[in-house]
C-alpha cells in the first residue's frame, strides 16, 4: 500500500488551515497543523513531513527565518516547502525563493491550485528522495554518494549537470523537450531562458568525456540520452 503523504500546513490563522486542512485529507494527503514557528519546529524536529506549507506571517519568527533555518540543517535541508502568503509582490516573491522556498502561492489562492502545486513539488522531488544507483550501460550514477561513472572511471559533474544526467538516465531513451527540462531540473518557477538547458547540456557532456556521445541532440525536439550513441568499451588486448 502506498504511504500517505504528510503535508505540514503552518498558518497561524485557523479558518486559513482549516480550509486546506480538509481539501488535503479529500486529495489524500495528511495534514499536520502548526499554528506558529516554535510548534512547527516541534513538529519537524519529531519527523520531517513531505511537504510544507509555509505562511509568511506567523506570530513568533516569520515564516522565511524558518524557511532558510530549515534549509541550512541536514535533517531538513531538501523538505519540499511552499510559501503561503498575502505578500504578492516581486520582492517578496524573490526573498521567499531565496530563503529556499521551493514555490510560491499568494493569497487568496483557489485550493485546485495549492493542490496542483503540492503535488508539482512531490514529482519534482520524487527522483532525489529514491537514494541508489541508476545504471545505463557502462554509465551509473549514484544519488547517495554523489558519484558518476563510465566503464568505472569517475566523473566529475558539477550540481545542475548532475540533476540533468540523473533526470536523463532515470527516462533514458526518451526525449526530453528543453521546456521539460526546464520543469523538472531546474524548477518551473525559475525564469530562465531555455538556452540555458544548451549551456548545462555542453557542459555535462564536456564533463562525461567519451560518454558525453551518449547524450544525444534531437533536432527539433530536444536531448535524451540513449544507449544508440554510447561508446564502445576498449577491448582487452
Ligand atoms: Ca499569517
Amino acid at each position: 500500500m502506498r504511504r500517505v503523504p504528510v503535508v505540514l500546513v503552518v498558518e497561524d490563522e485557523p479558518a486559513i488551515a482549516e480550509l486546506i486542512s480538509v481539501n488535503l485529507k479529500h486529495s489524500g494527503f495528511r495534514p499536520v497543523w502548526a499554528m506558529d514557528a516554535a510548534t512547527a519546529q516541534a513538529e519537524l524536529d519529531s519527523a520531517v513531513p513531505d511537504v510544507v506549507l509555509l505562511d509568511w506571517m506567523l506570530p513568533g519568527e516569520s515564516g522565511l527565518t524558518l524557511a532558510k533555518r530549515w534549509r541550512a540543517h541536514p535533517r531538513t535541508k531538501s523538505v519540499p516547502i511552499i510559501m503561503l502568503t498575502a505578500r504578492g509582490d516581486e520582492v517578496d516573491r524573490v526573498a521567499g525563493l531565496d530563503a529556499g522556498a521551493d514555490d510560491y502561492i499568494a493569497k487568496p489562492f483557489s485550493t485546485k491550485e495549492l493542490l496542483a502545486r503540492i503535488r508539482a513539488v512531490l514529482r519534482r522531488r520524487a527522483p532525489e528522495q529514491d537514494a541508489g544507483a541508476v545504471k545505463v550501460g557502462d554509465l551509473t550514477l549514484d544519488t547517495s554518494t554523489y558519484r558518476v561513472t563510465f566503464a568505472e572511471e569517475a566523473l566529475k559533474l558539477g550540481p545542475t549537470e548532475f540533476k540533468l544526467l540523473h533526470y536523463l538516465m532515470t527516462h533514458a531513451e526518451r526525449v526530453q523537450s528543453r521546456a521539460q527540462l526546464l520543469d523538472k531540473v531546474w524548477g518551473d518557477h525559475v525564469y530562465i531562458e531555455e538556452r540555458t538547458v544548451d549551456v548545462h547540456v555542453k557542459r555535462l557532456r564536456e564533463a562525461m568525456g567519451a560518454a558525453g556521445a551518449m547524450v544525444d541532440t534531437v533536432r527539433g525536439a530536444g536531448y535524451r540520452l540513449t544507449l544508440q550513441t554510447a561508446p564502445q568499451k576498449q577491448a582487452a588486448v
